[in-house]
């Protein structure tokens, strides 16, 4: 084997590592992963289960920043762990507090990039918005980080750190699941689409799901997805988590131009995916998220087109007020509209609650996130014209 060659244990494989290379981060590592990194620096083999359980709980329950901190450790696994292994977590460059108590934090990540995340605290719980990519390559004309270019995927590791971050800064290592917790909820709903970086968004949310760390239940978990039809059931069978869609409009004319994922993969496909998706109980509805846009999407024919639509899929239909952004080419629908709207939809037996937007001072609301650093934001003229306004 050459000093290069990966190596395996239980069809895991790890790039053995060059003397001259970066320390591997054990954060985003499942527990067969984190078996082979220990193998590689020495650790025997009755000991791996063991040696990787101490540490998971360190890193996910009880929030460990080093390791020196693990003290049921030996002195000299701990020397080896800081040899050849590291735990860091992105910097938070900002933080932002909204008036409404929403927090949104601008975190430094591997090349300088920079991922935003949410915080909402609601009366009983709160959700953590969080970020699969840096920016998206969809261009839903009407999101602000659908103007910002696809830099990249995040890494499991990026996307389970944010949760860790947040943990941190909102002081809640060591707490027992559940609602007394400040994050009960997670949302893949920040930037990018989780179904194009479908395998590190499920290996994050396994993570966040392990009994013996964050501990949250796939009940809690909610993956948002403009229509990656064919991802969709591999989310449902692989995470298991709440589903989310971005619907948005009810005809295949207007989803093409709001929604560009729709010109591959049509609302007929989309909804088939997700009368297909597998649920455990009827109790678990899958959310259709519908963006109010004034004179676009927002009439009673569409309100009584989309309920036909979904007739017979367990749902429920969040209706989210338009969030302008600067340049942004689209009008909130008026209140008076969204609740009639609202009305014709709940007839129809359907919740359908409008999300009433937070953070928009900070610019935290839905759709609203972009980074700064990749702000190249196209004009206002751009973005109307490629809207086909
Ligand atoms: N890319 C995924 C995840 C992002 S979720 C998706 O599209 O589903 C963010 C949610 O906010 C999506 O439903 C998105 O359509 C919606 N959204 C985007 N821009 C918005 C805006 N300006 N105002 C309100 N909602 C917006
Ligand atoms: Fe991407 Fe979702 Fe924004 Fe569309 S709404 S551009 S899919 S992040």
């Amino acid at each position: 084997m050459t000093a290069t060659a990966p190596i395996t244990l239980d069809n895991i494989t790890v790039p053995r590592k060059l003397e001259t290379e970066a320390k591997t981060n054990l954060i985003g590592l499942q527990r067969d992963a984190l078996k082979a990194v220990f193998a590689n620096i020495g650790i025997a083999d009755k000991q791996l289960n063991m040696r990787v359980n101490q540490v998971w709980g360190w890193m996910y329950q009880k929030g460990a920043l080093t390791f020196s901190e693990m003290t049921n450790l030996s002195k000299e696994f701990r020397a080896t762990l800081t040899d050849n292994c590291h735990i860091t977590r992105p910097k938070i460059i900002t933080k932002q507090i909204s008036t409404d108590g929403t927090r949104k934090y601008l975190l430094r990540i591997a090349g300088g990039h920079e991922v935003e995340v949410v915080y909402i605290p609601e009366a009983n719980r709160g959700t953590l918005c969080i970020s699969s990519q840096i920016g998206c390559t969809l261009t839903c004309p009407f999101c602000h980080t659908g103007t910002q270019k696809l830099v990249r995927n995040l890494t499991a590791g990026e996307i389970v750190s944010q949760i860790l971050v947040a943990r941190d800064d909102l002081e809640e290592w060591d707490k027992p699941a559940g609602d007394k917790r400040s994050i009960s909820n997670i949302v893949l709903m920040g930037m990018g689409e989780p179904l194009y970086n479908t395998d590190n968004v499920r290996d994050a949310m396994l993570i966040a799901m392990d009994n013996e760390g964050i501990s949250l239940s796939r009940r809690r978990i909610t993956l948002s997805t403009s229509g990656v039809v064919p991802e969709i059931i591999r989310a449902g069978t692989e995470i298991g988590c709440m589903l989310a869609i971005s619907f948005h409009a009810t005809t295949d004319e207007v989803r093409d131009k709001l929604v560009p994922i729709n010109r591959k993969h049509k609302i007929a496909e989309l909804l088939q995916a997700c009368r297909d998706y597998p649920r455990l109980s009827n109790s678990e509805r899958i959310t259709f998220e519908y963006v109010m846009l004034k004179d676009v999407n927002d009439s009673d024919a569409d309100a009584h087109r989309l309920v036909k639509l979904i007739a017979g899929i367990p749902a429920k239909i969040n209706l989210i007020p338009f969030n302008p952004w600067p340049g942004s080419p689209y009008i909130r629908s008026d209140w008076e509209r969204i609740e009639a709207f609202a009305d014709i939809v709940n007839e129809a037996g359907y919740a359908s609650p409008i999300r009433t937007p937070r953070g928009e001072d900070i610019m935290a609301a839905c759709g609203q996130l972009k980074s700064a650093t990749e702000r190249k934001r196209k004009s206002a003229k751009q973005i109307a014209q490629d809207a086909g306004l």
